[in-house]
């Protein structure tokens, strides 16, 4: 299948490591122009080099903490000047901090607001100028499988999640006379760097081994793993492309049969 983005222009926030990175990898291979943006200009440099290695894509690596409104915007206006244009942008950051509902005081509740609603949001809202100037744009929001089904112990990202998806859903109705597309996408449990450093201080303060807490969780997904980033990014890459065009408006996860709802 020609996905048909090559030379399109590409913007993948928090990809420095990760889903982002593995998402911004793959929308490369396609031939998108891809933009990245990281907090850390030595870690994101250092992933723009890699991922230009790989794919001998322009890959334009942009500092910008998503967190910060003005940073939003500068990712977006820097991708805009220097590759000429935003038509695929994928919202991306770290994850709300976590803990039970007696755990998070008002500071955790706004930083959560902050990163997780208020990221997606500005990037959105910077980036649709562009997409509707050329009537052409496909934006997709990587949140978690909490927004179908709450994962315990993840309050902010069980509450807060879901509004990424509302508004994404809302929003899919507003633009879709405008040619754009936008679709939300649920990881499941998938293997980067953040989920091995959470096995890491799981094993270390039961006094298990990595692979053992590695193991209680998969034990609780049908395919008895966790997903490989690029299993993510194959479905955020397909939802980018001129193929996916008459897909708006939806949430799919990629989880191994993990979800156990219906839809
Ligand atoms: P990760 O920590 O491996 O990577 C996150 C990337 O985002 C890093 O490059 C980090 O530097 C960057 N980043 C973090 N905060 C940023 C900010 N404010 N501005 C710019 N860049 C920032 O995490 P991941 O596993 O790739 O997860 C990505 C997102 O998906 C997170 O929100 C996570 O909670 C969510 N998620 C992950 C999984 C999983 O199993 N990996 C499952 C469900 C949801």
């Amino acid at each position: 299948m020609n996905f048909g983005i090559r030379n399109k222009v590409a913007l993948v926030a928090a990809a420095s490591r990760g889903l982002g990175y593995a998402t911004a990898m793959e929308l490369a291979r396609e031939g998108a122009q891809v933009a990245v943006c990281g907090r850390d200009e030595q870690r994101i440099h250092r992933a723009a080099a890699e991922l230009s290695a790989s794919t001998g894509g322009r890959i334009l690596p942009v500092v910008a903490d998503v967190e910060k409104a003005q940073d939003c915007e500068y990712f977006i206006a820097q991708a805009a000047e220097t590759l000429g244009s935003v038509d695929i942008l994928v919202t991306n950051a770290g994850g709300p901090p976590a803990g039970f509902f007696d755990d998070i005081d008002d500071e955790s509740w706004a930083l959560g607001f902050e990163r997780t609603m208020m990221s997606a949001i500005r990037l959105i809202r910077a980036a649709l100028p562009h997409m509707r100037e050329k009537k052409w744009g496909r934006i997709v929001a990587i949140t978690s499988i909490s927004v179908k089904q709450p994962i315990p112990g993840l309050l902010l990202s069980n509450a807060l999640r879901p509004g990424v998806v509302g508004m994404a859903k809302s929003l899919a109705d507003e633009v879709a006379l405008e040619g754009i597309t936008i679709n939300a996408v649920c990881p499941g449990w998938t293997a980067t760097e953040r989920v091995d450093e959470i096995l890491q201080a799981r094993a270390e303060s039961r006094g298990i081994s990595k692979q053992e807490a590695a193991a209680e969780i998969e034990q609780s997904i049908p395919m008895r793993r966790m997903a490989k980033p690029e299993e993510l990014a194959a479905m955020v890459t397909f939802l980018c492309s001129a193929r996916a065009s008459y897909i708006t408006g939806t949430t799919i996860q990629v989880d191994g049969g993990a979800f156990r709802g219906l839809m």
